[in-house]
């Protein structure tokens, strides 16, 4: 960690993967041997670009663009694309470094990448944000490919920016990979169910944990942060299978609405109108809107908390305050929400608290989907698709509870996850040779 410094988010994931696998090296000291610990840190390589485009006042933007390739042992490198202000090398560090686990845990052969930008798509028209993806791409386009990079979105990056940057992408190269990118439009390459697979996917995992005590989401109370990609089809899911989201936000505030979340209302404010949470709670009589600052999401009492905005959200006190007012089941929609503090206070609390790596793994896992039918030149059914998903999160799920189990750590989550993803990644890597 030392070779890289002002990296804390970077640091901060690789340490909880590190602690909770000692006893998988235990067992293996193969994996010490052949220094995977070392080798697995440092990405296979990291693509630092100068993204430059013109405003609408005809201004020239420099922003900067980020690939990190960071694992191809199981598959081509695989990880959305983040735009947002924040961006910087640490942050696509330790989402990259996540999601050679998260991956791996799909089952799918896909190995671990990110990328991103510190460009924000909030207050741009549309044809700013055109002009930067096209740039974006004019140089990502030579670092990716079907059998080598395949990115997808992220914060900051929907249906909107995949379509400007696939556009460019196949106006350089003059080839219609659909493959190369995941998250298209359902005319040209997309798959149905992967716009709501990881909201839906982390509400299937944390079914799948009530389950294990004989509950279930049917007449729960349930807060969701954020009220993005993520927040809006998890908040849908929760409430198809019977609970009521009372609380959900954006970086400007949060609105609790105590006949819950009406979804239809929340994608007009937030997909198709691109306003801030405030507008949810003018046109809705039974919802208050409190600005940033002002009273925290997680003060709200919930039997079960689904973070879904961003990394390190939801602190030790927030998790103090969930735990006082009874909450049952954390399960991570956002990568990285809970601070380590955090989530140690819900396992000792006995609180049933899921890693993003295992619960918000739909996403990717759908992008796999999508990858198998562009293959295929084929378009699977929402059911069929959807069913894939649903069956693939319970997989992911009883593996990670049975590795822990395995490893002596029965009901840890954390253990389970990072283990069992972790010892995929490193047997590969031990086939292949000090590459
Ligand atoms: P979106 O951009 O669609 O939505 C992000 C949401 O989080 C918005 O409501 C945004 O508010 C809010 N948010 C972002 N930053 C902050 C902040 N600093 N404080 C408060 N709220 C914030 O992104 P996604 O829903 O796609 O991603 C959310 C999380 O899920 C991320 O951690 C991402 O890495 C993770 N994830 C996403 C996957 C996917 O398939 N999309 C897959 C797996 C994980 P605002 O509108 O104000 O910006």
């Amino acid at each position: 960690l030392d070779r890289n410094p002002g990296q804390p988010e970077f640091h901060q994931a690789v340490k909880e993967v590190f602690e909770s696998i000692e006893p998988a090296l235990e067992r293996k000291p193969e994996y010490l041997d052949a220094a995977i610990l070392e080798r697995v840190t440092e990405p296979d390589r990291q693509i630092m670009f100068r993204v430059p485009w013109v405003d609408d006042s005809g201004k020239v933007q420099v922003n900067r663009g980020f690939r990190i390739e960071f694992s191809s042992a199981l598959g081509p490198y695989k990880g959305g694309l983040r735009f947002r202000e924040n961006v910087n090398l640490s942050i696509i560090k330790f989402l990259g470094f996540e999601q050679i686990f998260k991956n791996s845990l799909t089952g799918l052969a896909m190995g671990g990448g990110k990328g991103g930008s510190d460009f924000d798509p909030h207050g741009r028209s549309d044809a700013e944000v055109m002009r930067f993806c096209q740039s974006f791409m004019t140089e990502l386009y030579r670092h990716i490919g079907l059998n080598t990079d395949v990115p997808a979105g992220d914060i900051g990056v929907g249906g909107r920016e995949i379509g400007y940057l696939f556009g460019q992408y196949k106006r350089i190269t003059n080839r219609f990979d659909a493959g190369v990118l995941t998250g298209k439009g359902l005319d040209w390459g997309g798959s149905l169910a992967r716009t709501e697979a990881t909201g839906f996917g982390t509400v299937y995992f944390a079914d799948r944990m009530l389950g294990t005590k004989n509950d279930s989401f049917d007449g729960k109370r349930v807060v969701v942060s954020g009220s993005g990609n993520v927040a809006i089809y998890a908040i849908a899911k929760a409430q198809e299978l019977g609970a009521t989201v009372v609380a959900c936000s954006d970086s400007s505030g949060l609105v609790v609405d105590e006949k819950g979340i009406d979804v239809a209302l929340l994608q007009s404010v937030k997909e198709q109108r691109r306003e801030r949470i405030s507008t949810y709670a003018d046109e809705r009589a039974s919802a208050t809107f409190t600005p940033a600052g002002k009273g925290g999401i997680w003060q709200i009492k919930a039997d079960i908390a689904l973070p879904c905005a961003t990394q390190n959200e939801l602190n030790l006190d927030d998790a103090k305050a969930l735990i006082a007012n009874g909450v049952q089941v954390v399960a991570e929609g956002a990568n990285m929400p809970c601070t380590p503090e955090a989530f140690h206070a819900f396992q000792s609390a006995g609180v049933l608290y899921a890693p993003g790596k295992a619960s918000n793994a739909g996403g990717v896992a759908t992008s796999g989907l999508e990858m198998q039918q562009n293959a295929a030149r084929e378009s699977w059914t929402f059911e069929k698709t959807d069913a894939e998903l649903h069956a693939i999160m319970d997989n992911i799920h009883d593996t990670c509870r049975a590795t822990a189990e395995e490893y002596g750590h029965p009901g840890d989550y954390v253990v389970g996850a990072n283990i069992a993803g972790f010892t995929k990644v490193a047997d590969a890597m031990l086939d292949f040779g000090l590459v």
